[in-house]
């Protein structure tokens, strides 16, 4: 290759020519153009050069004894080494040049003698530029051509995984939410044929509970980025209800974005969680309510007076046995709820009282936290189970409290709202179908620790809190935010979080005004 460097010679430049003279001129001229010049009599010495050392262009004499330039060439051409060297041929004026032959056996140029420097030296250029373009190409096209097989190889590393693995998948458009491709699996799960689901929408067949909220999950995706273990109830084609954990990944295809649905059928590990759990909260409940009894009888000093150490352990036993019942009480409510054993009494009821009656209730533990309570009412009529919406607020506004320093300030407030469930998006846990009826909007916002991105839409699901030491040291069960979303979603609300680390969350509960 030619190298442009001020010491280093331009390019590799052989010249054969049975002519010492023009040998001679020629090497002169070049050598002072800056090329390095290897020159000699012979075809043989020429071809040997050539192979040892495969210079970058080779200007080549016609008439030569033992073995003539086109002679010369077809060897050069015929070697690996030497095939792609420039090959110019020179001839002089007087002798027959055989320029179809000079071209036929690969030559690129011909000049004829008495050489003229300009000419020689803008033909040598000119080839040697059109050279280093086609190695470049060549450079490029080797590329390209590693770069397609690499991606053949993954692609058909991601067909395998895709066809063979055991887990649902299915490969949506962002943009309408149409299935482009499902695996197996995923028919095998959902009960349909692959042309019943191909060119269709989640909601088109009706595969969540809530019949938008996976195609609007898909929508929202490139807000959302990728979304890791949702959990979701889907309908089979039989409207069998699975339980599936869903992570959702923007990819793209050929230029299309789409969304990469990978599925984890939990239904029957839920139903064993949900059995076990309920049993055991059904054997502990009547155990743990005679073991507070006696622990009421012992404080009570109705057996006997508790020296003061007795009187210590003793709180400390209260206070971890209520929060056991709590923890118990908190399970069976939610397991009653799941199965539609409580009804929501709804009634007309004020959302300005119903906010002071959960302000009032929480007095107490934010005076004692030292945490402000800052109230903006509105009232308002809902139809609503005024219980259970306090119930709502009064567990959003204890875990806003407990997770505020002292001297924080809590906020809580009722705002008259028109919302689209597509433009709350982002961080809304559960879609339901768009309205742009009036709503009302509960906010409780705090100056707390706040919750990482990732984790907020997990603390909606039972046991889950950010972190692992929440429960004993702020007396939570993990359950309370599982409780409010399953009686906002029993209201046809909404229930979501928003939250900067380290600077706070606010919750913010959506309601309608009236029945739907
Ligand atoms: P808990 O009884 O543990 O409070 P919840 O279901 O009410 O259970 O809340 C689950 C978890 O969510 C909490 O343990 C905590 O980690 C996190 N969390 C809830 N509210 C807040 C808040 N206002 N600020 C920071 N973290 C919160």
């Amino acid at each position: 290759m030619p190298n442009q460097s001020l010491n280093s010679p331009k390019a590799d430049i052989l010249v054969i020519d049975d002519t010492p003279e023009n040998l001679n001129l020629l090497s002169a001229m070049l050598t002072q153009q800056g090329y390095k010049v290897r020159s000699v009599t012979k075809g043989s010495t020429g071809l040997r050069g050539a192979n040892a050392v495969p210079p970058d262009l080779i200007l080549l004499d016609i008439n030569m004894p033992e073995m003539n330039g086109y002679q010369v060439c077809e060897h050069l051409k015929a070697n690996d080494r030497t095939r792609e060297i420039p090959v110019i041929f020179i001839s002089a004026l007087d002798e027959v040049l055989d320029k179809v032959k000079a071209f036929a056996v690969g030559g690129v140029d011909y000049i004829t003698k008495p050489l003229q420097l300009e000419e020689v030296l803008a033909r040598i250029e000119n080839h040697l530029m059109i050279w280093k373009l086609q190695k470049q190409l060549q450079v490029q096209n080797e590329r390209l051509q590693q770069e397609i097989s690499d991606r053949a190889k993954a692609e058909e590393k991601f067909a395998k995984a895709f066809r063979s693995s055991p887990n649902p998948i299915a490969i949506a458009t962002v943009s309408e939410g149409r299935f482009i491709d499902v695996n197996p699996s995923f028919l095998r799960m959902s009960g349909y044929c692959l042309e019943e689901v191909i060119g269709h929408t989640a909601s088109e067949l009706d595969l969540s509970k809530d019949k938008e909220a996976l195609t609007q999950t898909i929508q929202l995706l490139p807000n959302t980025e990728s979304l890791y273990n949702l959990e979701f109830e889907f309908y089979t084609k039989s409207l069998e209800v699975k339980i599936i954990l869903l992570s959702i990944e923007l990819i793209d295809l050929a230029g299309v974005q789409c969304a990469l649905l990978i599925a984890n059928d939990i239904t029957e590990r839920k139903r064993l969680e949900n059995e076990f759990i309920s049993l055991v909260s059904h054997e502990l409940r009547t155990p743990l309510t005679s073991t507070m009894g006696a622990l009421d009888l012992l404080a009570a000093a109705q057996l006997g007076t508790l020296t003061e150490q007795g009187q210590k352990i003793l709180r400390i036993a209260t206070t971890n046995t209520e929060r056991l019942i709590r923890l118990v009480n908190d399970i069976l409510d939610l397991e009653r709820m799941k199965f539609g054993k409580i009804f929501m009494r709804k009634v007309k009821c004020n959302a300005a009282d119903v906010l002071t009656m959960a302000t009032e209730e929480m007095q107490a533990m934010a005076d004692k936290l030292q945490v402000k309570l800052i109230v903006h009412p509105l009232a308002i009529e809902l139809w609503a189970d005024p219980d259970r919406l306090v119930q709502t607020l009064t567990n959003l506004l204890s875990n806003a409290i407990k997770f505020s320093k002292p001297g924080d300030t809590v906020w809580i407030s009722a705002t008259l709202t028109e919302h689209n469930s597509i433009e709350l998006g982002k961080n809304e846990h559960s879609l339901t179908k768009d309205t742009l009826l009036p709503n009302c909007l509960f906010t409780i916002q705090d100056q707390g620790r706040g919750i990482p991105k990732d984790k907020l839409q997990m603390i909606f699901e039972r046991f889950q809190q950010v972190d692992a030491s929440d429960s004993r040291n702020k007396g939570g069960t993990g359950l309370g935010l599982a409780i409010c979303r399953n009686i906002v979603q029993q209201h046809d609300g909404k229930i979501w979080v928003e939250s900067i680390l380290g600077e706070g969350s606010t919750f913010y509960v959506l309601l309608p005004l009236t029945a739907s």
